[in-house]
């Protein structure tokens, strides 16, 4: 199958004879018209009528004259069909001779795109975003004779405007097809503005989430058999109140011949009743239940159901439907997705070779595009191209641009760069195009939408990279970033030159910070952008001269004006929330030497940690009060997340447990719970598992919002429990990148621990961490590490952009993350190997380095410091005091200076400090000599009442 039309002429080639100017437009004098012929389609109708009008425009003269006759004394442009296999059906020829223009093309839509593409190359128009151009004046226009011949490089260049109900969004439209993306329409819409889509060559496109609309819930009292056999019971598709749909609930029985006769003949119909439909999206109903029943399930692939993936049975399913439909309607495109529990590629059947296949990528890392291999969130979806684009069917992403929550609503996110790499990954792996969303500034949006205003501003957010990706779907091989001076400099005029330097310092802290940015994130993650010192002050700083720079301009005063005042709705408003979260929360330690998962707490990592207790009754479940408490401890490393967790139980010999298998009946025996939940999902996503004290394990993956389950989620636990005289022992080890984001950077994660204490007498009790209530994430208790990358295990990466290193490390490649340097003339670095716990050391030499540590606000004990070192000299511990509210350095508190003596071995210190105050701290540790550092812990000091 032939996947792209190859660019064939990018330029303006020179005729054989010498390039001449030819004039359209002299001392304000029409020298030109617009020639088509008699009664032509409506979209070289609409081009004649746009050009007409540019030409005017750019003269500053009324339209040019239209006509399909020859006017005398004129030079005609002439706009015709032609019939050239080499242009394609979206390409186009433009010849400027000494004799006229002629914009020719094998469609309709090729000569609007051909005239837009004369209008923005000729007459130097440019279109920003919906409602604002570039559109130069001058009383003469001469333009170069050649030829230039353009095919798109993608087949697929869509703008999916979403959360806005139909309107006629005209200049909306307008920017699409004059920077010749393809504007794609739904039937609604057509039926209500079919003159202004026609004109603008719209395809109309039907489905989606359509299962429910082609097999009708009402058949549900009379034939159950249609719909899914879910926990033995047949149940519909929808709950629907007030006549909306206000929840999705399940597939019907894909296998059900009626049910795929129905489905069939629906689609079949959609392309009958209204022959303008060219293409038809096969999608699920927007939830992954699916049908239980002998049938269904014999569709499935073995490997894919031990993973919940359905992939192969929906497969199998689009497979007849399509081959049907193209019995009767050869002609008709068929899409369908890949997403949600069938984002897989599938394992046991190959899809219809005429389906264009839309992967949904949502979860992707828009920080980094697909191909930077060192985004491990996007690992998953560089496998899912590489597994889909295996079957040669045209594979397209359905991209996830609108990617913040919150106030990250404004998603003013500077992405071009990373569209732009993608859109060279997309071309070396075969993907035939994407589908950008973005919501328009014209849109009709609810009234009472939380998202208001923000919605309209998205587009002009992201124009930039909007725009570049219109060019770059055309002709990948341009560099993007002239694309961006060339657009720029036109939008910014005279402020360009300081707004680039803006644009520049915003995208490089975009890309430099850790973490990755994806769909349904909290916008607090942008904060953490901003944390190098002064880049803040540095942005505001430009944003000003900007504005000055545009004085003279209102257009642009106007546009820098919005430019800074999302900077501050986004960027400024997520920094102070970063900073918030930083500043408040409870502990846990990073792990010192190896751990067993045996059940045994006996390693020191456990001994050296807080015990943290006060479990509470759940008051639903139980009555009384709580007889029996339970101990928590929590540890961390760079790849796991540890639970120590007690139970104390006076009679261990009746406890009741009976399931051993996997995601069995655990919860009704006695077990323990843990739930993770991560800011990425706004804490309302979460892990859960269930084990028993047989250590069978239940999990699941939980969407708090909407109920949804993944139960298919089976996440590397590791669990050991012992049952001794007095208490139940449970140690679990976790990976930790069951999560994107690392559990102490911005937000912290956020952890519930459950005990379902019950025992053969029928004695239940249960009881949570966080004040009794299990699966709600907004009572989860953040963890607090106070101190981070105690290890230096964790260097500052590539990017050189630690955190909190306020000093721009000298040599960023080994600097330990999150620790700032003092600034003396020493030296400071990690190295690797001979390390007193892990893989690495911090060598530090006439040099210091310190850390804010994170305590919660009314914290008011004592804290436990303990490191190792070796060298020679002194270390010194000292702690410097902030003002809490103005960040003000008050003073530095010398804790204890430690005399090393020992340069080869390490040995171990321990330091109290009392924190009474309300200051900010600063921990520092100075060398004036030469030493090694390792394995840093502050804890506070455990509260005897917890110790047992
Ligand atoms: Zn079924
Ligand atoms: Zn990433």
């Amino acid at each position: 199958m032939l996947k792209f039309i190859p660019v064939i002429v990018a330029l303006w080639a020179a005729l054989p004879f010498p390039a001449e100017a030819l004039e359209l437009v002299r001392d304000s004098k029409l020298l030109c018209y617009i020639l088509t012929e008699p009664d032509p389609p409506p979209p070289i109708r609409f081009a004649a009528s746009e050009l007409a009008a540019y030409i005017g425009k750019t003269a500053g003269l009324p339209p040019c004259p239209v006509s399909d006759r020859e006017i005398r004394g004129l030079l005609p442009l002439r706009l015709r069909l032609l019939n050239e296999k080499s242009i394609g059906d979206e390409g186009y020829r433009i010849s400027v001779t000494g004799k006229g223009v002629e914009i020719g093309a094998n469609t309709g839509t090729g000569v609007l795109y051909g005239t837009f593409a004369f209008i923005e190359k000729q007459l130097g128009v440019r279109w920003f975003y919906p409602g604002e151009e570039y559109c130069p004046v001058s009383g003469t226009l001469a333009i170069q004779e050649g030829v230039l011949q353009e095919k798109p490089f993608f087949t697929t260049r869509t703008i999916q405007h979403t959360h806005s109900a139909r309107g006629r969004y005209l200049e909306t439209w307008n920017w699409i097809v004059r920077n010749r993306m393809q504007l794609v329409t739904d039937k609604g819409s057509y039926s209500l503005w079919r003159k202004e889509l026609e004109e603008r060559g719209a395809v109309v496109s039907a489905g989606g989430h359509t299962l429910v609309e082609l097999v009708s819930d009402r058949l549900f009292e009379k034939h159950p058999e249609y719909f899914a056999l879910v926990n033995g019971k047949r149940i519909r598709q929808v709950e629907i109140k007030d006549r909306r749909v206000v929840k999705w609930l399940s597939q019907p029985c894909l296998t059900h011949p009626e049910v795929q006769k129905m489905v069939v003949d629906g689609i079949c119909k959609s392309f009958e009743t209204d022959p303008k439909t060219t293409q038809y999206l096969i999608g699920n109903n927007d939830v992954p239940v699916w049908c239980e029943c002998p049938d269904c399930r014999k569709d499935d692939n073995p490997d894919e159901k031990v993973r919940g993936i359905v992939t192969t049975r929906f497969y199998k399913f689009i497979n007849r439907v399509a081959a049907e439909v193209h019995k009767k309607h050869p002609e008709a495109k068929l899409l369908a997705w890949a997403y949600q529990s069938y984002q897989d590629a599938p394992l046991g059947v190959k899809p219809d070779p005429s389906l264009e296949i839309r992967l949904c990528d949502h979860y992707r890392c828009y920080r980094h595009d697909l191909g930077d291999t060192s985004c491990s969130r996007n690992e998953r979806f560089r496998k899912l191209y590489s597994d889909w684009s295996r079957f040669g069917n045209p594979l397209v992403e359905r991209g996830y641009q609108e990617t913040l929550l919150d106030t990250g609503s404004y998603f003013y996110l500077p992405i071009e760069s990373v569209m732009a790499r993608d859109i060279q990954y997309f071309k070396k792996h075969s993907v035939s195009g994407l589908v950008y969303l973005v919501t328009t500034p014209e849109g009709n949006f609810p009234k009472d939408s939380p998202y208001l205003p923000m919605l309209r501003e998205r587009w002009r957010c992201q124009w930039q990279s909007v725009y570049v990706t219109a060019r770059l779907l055309w002709n990948p091989d341009q560099d993007y970033r002239s694309v961006l001076e060339e657009i720029s400099s036109r939008y910014y005029g005279p402020a360009w030159k300081v707004m680039k330097k803006y644009r520049e310092l915003l995208t490089e802290l975009y890309l430099a910070a850790p973490g990755h940015i994806v769909y349904l994130q909290p916008g607090t993650d942008i904060g953490r952008c901003l944390s190098k010192k002064g880049s803040k002050e540095q942005l505001l700083q430009y944003l000003a001269d900007a504005g000055k720079a545009a004085a003279g301009d209102p257009a642009v005063s106007r546009r820098i004006d919005r430019e800074a005042e999302y900077f501050r709705l986004l960027w400024l408003a997520a920094s102070e929330k970063y900073q918030a979260a930083l500043n408040s929360t409870v502990s846990a330690a990073w792990r010192n030497g190896e751990i067993a998962i045996d059940g045994n707490l006996n390693e020191p990592s456990w001994q050296n940690t807080t015990v943290t207790g006060n479990f509470v009754r759940n008051a639903s479940h139980t009555k009384g009060a709580l007889t029996k408490q339970t101990h928590a401890r929590v540890l961390f490393d760079s790849d796991f997340i540890y639970f120590g967790i007690e139970a104390f139980e006076d009679a261990p010999e009746k406890i009741l447990v009976a399931e051993t298998k996997r995601d069995g009946n655990v919860f009704n025996d006695n077990s323990i719970e843990i739930f993770l939940a991560d800011p990425a999902s706004v804490y309302r996503r979460f892990a859960h598992w269930i084990i028993n004290s047989k250590d069978a394990v239940y999990d699941e993956f939980y969407d708090a919002a909407s109920g949804k389950k993944d139960p298919g989620f089976n996440f590397g636990i590791e669990s050991k429990t012992v049952v001794l005289k007095d208490r139940i022992v449970t140690e679990v080890r976790i990976p930790r990148k069951v999560f994107s984001t690392a559990p102490y950077m911005d937000a912290p994660w956020r952890i519930n621990l459950c005990r379902n204490r019950r025992l053969k007498d029928g004695t239940q009790e249960l009881s949570s961490w966080s004040d009794g209530s299990y699966g709600n994430p907004e009572t989860f208790n953040p963890v607090l590490i106070i101190l981070k990358n105690g290890s230096f295990e964790e260097v500052s990466g590539a990017s050189g952009n630690s955190p909190e290193g306020e000093d721009g490390p000298k040599n960023p490649k080994d600097q330990p993350l999150f620790w700032s340097r003092e600034n003396r003339p020493g030296e400071c670095g990690v190295m690797k190997g001979d390390a007193f716990a892990g893989e690495r050391f911090l060598r530090l030499r006439k040099e210091g380095i310190h850390q804010k540590i994170i305590l919660p606000e009314d914290f008011s004990r004592d804290l436990s410091i303990r490191f190792s070192a070796r060298g020679s000299g002194k270390i010194a511990v000292n702690m410097y005091l902030y003002d809490r509210k103005t960040g003000k350095f008050k003073k530095s508190v010398p804790v204890q200076s430690f005399e090393l003596r020992n340069k080869t071995e390490w040995e171990s210190f321990s330091v109290n400090y009392p924190v009474r105050g309300t200051e900010t701290l600063r921990i520092a540790f100075v060398v004036p000599g030469e030493a090694d550092l390792d394995d840093i812990r502050i804890l506070p000091v455990e509260r005897a009442d917890l110790l047992n």
